[in-house]
């Protein structure tokens, strides 16, 4: 049984917060807004800002990206203490986590590749069953391997058969002692505010680490939180729903639980929110064309 955190343990330390990017392109105006919040919230409050490089997928990080976002920062004005804590370096603590998982029987080896799994969910579809899918969008995992029993489960994994690693939702609910929520100091999506109820179940047997990534972003995020002891999350609206995950698995790991401040996006004229791989404009692009820091900020909506 896992008692729920309080989330009213970290209101006396020093905040402590932290800018995460991933180095996989260029940052644009809406990281601009996020890097600029974390830092605003720090400086207001004598708190710390924390630079967190989210490099866990190393097929797509690149050492010039990570070179990229520092020097943006650094011409944003903004200060952190070096080096920057790097996914990548740390793979032995979300092994560890995760296997603290194992041990409690809350997770189980995924075997379905991408495309198996995606071609299990379209048969389904095309026979008239409605597919659940998570805030995201994304389809949720087939229930094939959940349901598979041990003596399986370690034959595949010993005959060396490639796995992930997923959350068991249904288990994992099961051993909650209390409801989960969260305190939101800023705003979600639509407007949610002060304590949220916490709805991991949406996001059916998240990934938790993958077959050639020891960890996932659900699992890094919250043993990185923790161990960088943030007090407040400070991020975009599109990571609002997954803050149920995330106190899920702090929960059951006996994490302590941040506060968030969830902001909203820079979005462009059409009111889709920006993205690294729509090629929207960098701040680099924007420097080397003559805007300034400050024009930076007006731009990101600050
Ligand atoms: N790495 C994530 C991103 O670039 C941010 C994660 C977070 O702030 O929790 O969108």
């Amino acid at each position: 049984m896992h008692a729920a955190t309080t989330t009213t343990n970290r209101n006396s330390a020093r905040e402590r917060v932290r800018f995460a990017p991933s180095p996989n392109g260029l940052l644009h105006l809406g990281h601009a807004r996020s890097a600029l919040l974390n830092w605003r919230f720090a400086k207001a409050r004598e708190g710390l800002f924390l630079l967190r490089i989210e490099d866990i997928d190393v097929t797509r990080a690149r050492p010039e990206f990570e070179q990229a976002i520092c020097e943006d920062l650094d011409w944003l004005g903004i200060v952190w203490p070096d080096p920057p804590r790097r996914q990548s370096e740390h793979f032995d603590d979300y092994r560890r986590a995760l296997e603290e998982l194992k041990k409690l029987d809350l997770v189980y080896p995924a075997f379905m590749s991408r495309a198996e799994a995606a071609g299990h969910i379209r048969e389904a579809e095309a026979g008239g069953k409605v597919w659940p899918r998570d805030p995201d969008g994304v389809p949720l995992y087939p229930r094939q391997d959940r349901n598979l029993g041990a003596a399986e489960r370690r034959r595949r994994i010993e005959s060396g058969d490639p796995h992930g690693w997923r959350l068991d939702m249904r288990a994992a609910l099961a051993g909650l002692t209390a409801g989960l929520s969260w305190r939101e100091t800023g705003a979600g999506p639509a407007g949610e505010t002060g304590e949220i109820a916490a709805t991991p179940d949406v996001w059916g047997d998240v990934i938790l680490a993958r077959r050639d990534v020891p960890s996932s972003y659900h699992l890094a995020v919250t043993v990185d939180d923790a161990l960088q002891d943030i007090t407040t999350v400070v991020r975009g609206h599109d990571l609002f729903a997954a803050t149920s995950v995330h106190r899920l698995l702090q929960t059951i790991l006996g994490l302590p639980a941040p506060n968030y401040l969830h902001h909203d996006l820079v979005r462009d004229e059409t009111g889709r929110k920006l993205s690294k791989s729509d090629g929207d404009v960098s701040l680099a692009s924007l420097r080397r064309k003559g805007f300034g820091p400050e024009d930076i900020a007006r731009l990101a909506g600050l």
